[in-house]
């Protein structure tokens, strides 16, 4: 295949036990390269055969992060979006379900000529077809790719063949991997343990894969004679043993990689142009110093149905602290389940803020209500998002003379469906199919609050849901005070409301939490911050 210009890949793979941060180093690894001023994207390999992660319980599986252009994806390409500071396609999430559709709709199309389809060679070039799509779409200098799971899975040896062949066919100069393991402390011998990264590398290796970088995560540092340890049992340099000792905020895993010369082991092993320079880090050390500030604090209730899994809130959880730190505060968050008969009071009460988040099913919506009910009784400056805003208009409605009102998501025999779907979206049967999902335009009103935070009109945002505020209320709420304060941009739509005579209280149908980053907080959760900070010391 004629190639157009020469992208570098860095592929990273896992090895002992999954959440050992594989994301973030990855994430941590573009960062370092994106403030050397280069073109870096990042794609995540799944190795399920979902589709795509709609679909995924998110006590399992942690958020759902949305793309721009409405794909489901996993919550990494959310680590990725807010360490490299870009914005990625949906299909830079590949999963086996995505590989194996695109393979079966062509053989059903005769594209394979009577030849025997088989996994290798078609499922492994039609991965590497997928790879280089997204890595030619644009000027890329360097893609990483995140491959899921652990060294060893069996789901997992289609994508590892495939990822060896295309560093055979790039050319070893142009493609690096790095493995990531754990290193456990064993506290009954008092010692650290390598013996099981010296197992998965032998697996790795096993698979044809050399790793060229090795990156030990570990509990606390381990010293430079464990270092010489793996590089020996392993057979990497000494100096591409790197450790990341677990950090106080994930944005410091950039400045502990580049601390160990990372930036500077990838620029020459890859061949890249430029020089390695860890100054260019230093707006990023800056942002790191605003996050890790310890006071003044405020506390911030997440109130949701998902709150075993943190992770299931995980981009709600940066893009609070974003604007914390922009602010210069310290966001304390604290979960709540609204699966409850009764919100403890106790606890609602130590909540200088409360946000409640989207979801979907009927489960825990009455807790959101009592918690909505709750803060606009007790001027608690309140954020809700997507089912939490759907949850702020059921709650008005209800106190301004619908009692019985809901969404139709809970019952579709309402009297008063102040939230309903869309005649569009009935006609859709596919269950993950049937969402408005993705980036929309929308329209500020001038005069509000919510203007006052974006300080402009046109914005677009991300959308993943299928009820919307229905319009035969819409006339009716605003004459009883409830505030429309941006709309579609043909005012068909409502995307965000305001309740009236309340500190803060504001609900949008989208999720604003996707494009939030350190460096460039969003303007609705900065807001909220301000609000709650602001109130709070009052
Ligand atoms: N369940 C609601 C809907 O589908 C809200 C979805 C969400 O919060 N993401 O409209």
């Amino acid at each position: 295949m004629e190639r157009i210009f020469l992208t570098k890949y860095i592929i990273i793979t896992g090895g002992v036990v999954s959440s050992i941060g594989k994301g973030i180093t990855s994430a941590s690894m573009g960062r370092i390269l994106r403030s050397y001023g280069l073109n870096v994207s990042a794609i995540k390999i799944d190795p399920y055969l979902n589709w795509d992660s709609g679909t995924l319980n998110p006590y399992q599986h942690g958020e759902v992060f949305v793309t721009n252009d409405g794909m489901e994806t996993d919550l990494d390409l959310g680590h990725y979006e807010r360490f490299l500071d870009v914005e990625l396609e949906g299909f830079a999430n590949i999963t086996t379900g995505k590989v194996y559709k695109a393979v079966i709709s062509k053989e059903r199309e005769g594209g394979f000529l009577g030849e025997c389809v088989q996994v290798i060679p078609h499922i492994t070039n039609q991965i590497k077809e997928m790879i280089r799509d997204t890595s030619e779409k644009k000027d890329y200098d360097v893609v990483l790719i995140e491959l899921g799971g652990t060294v060893g899975d069996i789901e997992s040896q289609p994508f590892l063949e495939a990822l060896r062949q295309l560093r055979n066919e790039e050319g070893s100069e142009n493609v690096m991997f790095v493995h990531v393991t754990f290193i456990p402390y064993l506290d009954a011998a008092g010692e650290f343990k390598t013996k099981p990264t010296q197992h998965s590398t032998k697996e790795l290796r096993s698979m044809g894969i050399n790793p060229d970088v090795i990156v030990c995560r570990s509990q606390k540092p381990i010293d430079d004679a464990l270092k010489q340890k793996v590089a020996h049992f392993c057979d990497v340099d000494r100096n591409a043993v790197v450790n990341t000792p677990d950090a106080g905020t994930i944005y410091e895993v950039p400045l502990v990689l580049e601390e160990n010369n990372i930036g500077e082991l990838i620029v020459k092993r890859i061949g890249l142009d430029i020089e390695a320079d860890s100054s260019k880090l230093d707006d990023w050390a800056k942002i790191v110093e605003s996050i890790k500030i310890k006071d003044p604090v405020v506390t911030i209730g997440i109130i949701g149905k998902y709150v075993e899994l943190e992770d299931a809130y995980i981009s709600i959880r940066e893009s609070l602290q974003h604007a914390a730190a922009s602010i210069g505060v310290k966001a304390n968050i604290e979960y709540l389940s609204s699966d409850v008969d009764e919100l403890d009071k106790d606890v609602m009460g130590n909540f200088d803020g409360i946000l409640i988040p989207g979801g979907f099913g009927e489960r825990g919506f009455e807790g959101k209500l009592d918690a909505v009910e709750y803060a606009i009784e007790n001027d608690v400056p309140l954020f809700g998002i997507c089912l939490g805003m759907q949850s702020i208009v059921t709650q008005f409605a209800r106190r301004n003379g619908y009692s019985d009102a809901n969404s139709s998501e809970f019952d579709d025999n309402l009297k008063y469906p102040v939230i309903d779907m869309m005649k569009e979206q009935k006609k859709i049967k596919n269950m993950g199919g049937t969402m408005r999902l993705g980036s929309y335009d929308c329209k500020i009103i001038e005069g509000t609050k919510t203007h006052d935070a974006y300080g402009e009109i046109d914005i677009e945002e991300r959308h993943r849901h299928r009820y919307e505020f229905n319009n035969d209320f819409r006339d009716d709420l605003e004459s009883k005070g409830l505030i429309i304060s941006g709309t579609s941009p043909d005012d068909f739509l409502v995307e965000i409301i305001e309740v009236p005579n309340h500190p803060w209280a504001i609900g949008c149908q989208f999720h604003p939490e996707f494009k939030s980053r350190p460096n460039r907080p969003h303007p609705l959760f900065k807001s909220f911050l301000e609000a709650i900070y602001n109130y709070s010391k009052n």
